[in-house]
């Protein structure tokens, strides 16, 4: 989800538990594929006919193309959602996320939210 429309609809501490956990959904995901794919590696010995080699070879790149999907896009959550977390501290009095969002920008170089310090009304904007 998008940085300032995830702030808006459920706050930045949900937003971040929301990416970790999609984050974390993917490594099982690429986990369950490793699985998979070693099943699929193990069976290639035991077949003998055409149709179930073919059948085991299919099987083993669609395992090895999810879970290389799934790696890259926990990859991709974790550092995303650790990005923004690291910009969550306000500069000023150094609180860790307790702002409202006053902006949110959406575009090819990236998201950008404006938000405004619940303790001391201090403005930053936070990259994703
Ligand atoms: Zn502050």
């Amino acid at each position: 989800m998008v940085l300032s429309e995830g702030i808006r609809r459920h706050g930045f501490r949900k937003w971040y538990e929301r990416e970790l956990l999609s984050s974390h959904g993917h490594l099982a995901l690429s986990f369950v594929c490793a699985v998979a794919l070693l099943g699929a590696f193990e069976a290639a010995s035991e077949f003998a006919d055409w149709p179930d080699r073919l059948l085991d070879a299919v099987s083993i790149v669609v395992s090895g193309a999810i879970g290389a999907w799934a790696i890259r896009r926990y990859l991709y959550l974790l550092m995303h959602a650790e990005h923004a977390a690291n910009q969550a501290d306000c500069p000023q009095c150094g609180v860790y996320a307790r702002f409202t969002l006053v902006e949110g920008r959406s575009g090819r170089a990236g998201d950008t939210a404006v938000v405004r310090c619940r303790e001391c009304a201090h403005q930053w904007s936070i990259e994703a």
